[in-house]
């Protein structure tokens, strides 16, 4: 069942998705060669906690840490570590806040120095199909008008979309109905409502679309070894149209009252 949200608790999803936009923004600007995916862990967890919410994702289904960190030819769910980032690495980073009761969820992907242009490409197709996306989070679509608005884009680019792993509706738990295929038909599928909040998360394969688990039991990674490209924002839907919960502009910070 697709909960919709109301007026107040629409105002509890603004405060938890700009929260996690601002740690988000924050993180992509300590992303450089020769840091550690660990180090970013910290980072956010300290961000988020000091802002009195939680790491939605630390203990999640035993998921240990507070971001999902997936270098190169992962995908999502990959475990941060001691793995140092190196120039012409993409790294993406996946972030989830629980403030007062309501959670936000957004994801990004981030070139490590200098990267190579078909890399480069990949990342910013993929932010493009996040951005067709949303475009279609209005009231009297369908869901396929989603997740068909994500695959024209990746496969006119040669690229593959993920079928394995959607996204989601979100609330007070960060998976809620419905699903949210990054493939589909127009048309197809529940029609969308006003009060309904979604996130919505393109995972873009440069290969093929099939992927396997590590033995970690989390990291997914492409089954051809090629790279991946993820973005994701908490999108919620109005009759004005798509209102993106985890936009924050580049020069936004956390208020000196919450930090
Ligand atoms: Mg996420
Ligand atoms: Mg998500």
């Amino acid at each position: 069942m697709i909960i919709g949200k109301s007026k107040r608790e629409l105002e509890k999803m603004r405060a938890s998705g700009r929260l996690v936009g601002l740690v988000l923004s924050h993180l992509r600007t300590l992303v450089q060669p020769g840091v550690t995916t660990m180090e970013i862990d910290r980072i956010a967890e300290k961000m988020i906690r000091d802002a009195g919410a939680l790491p939605t994702f630390k203990g999640y289904n035993g998921f240990p840490y507070s971001i999902c960190a997936s270098v190169n030819e992962q995908i999502v769910h990959g475990f941060p570590s001691n793995y140092t980032l190196k120039e012409g690495d993409i790294f993406s980073i996946d972030c989830g806040v629980t403030l007062e009761g309501f959670v936000g969820d957004t994801a990004t992907t981030v070139p490590v120095g200098k990267v190579d242009e078909d890399k480069l490409k990949l990342v910013r197709v993929t932010e493009e199909c996040l951005e067709r996306a949303i475009q279609q989070c209005r009231v009297g679509n369908h869901l396929g008008d989603i997740g068909w608005a994500v695959q024209q884009h990746a496969e006119a680019n040669g690229y593959s979309v993920v079928r394995d792993y959607v996204g989601h509706g979100i609330g007070r738990r960060m998976h809620e109905d419905p699903q949210i295929p990054n493939y589909g038909k127009p048309g197809l599928g529940p029609k969308i409502k006003a009060g309904y909040v979604f996130a919505v998360e393109p995972m873009v394969n440069q290969g093929t679309h099939f992927t396997k688990v590590l033995a970690d039991g989390w990291t997914v990674v492409t089954l051809d070894g090629k790279p991946s490209a993820h973005a994701e924002h908490t999108i919620a839907i109005t009759e004005d149209g798509p209102e993106v919960l985890t936009l924050v502009s580049s020069t936004a910070q956390l208020e000196p009252a919450v930090i």
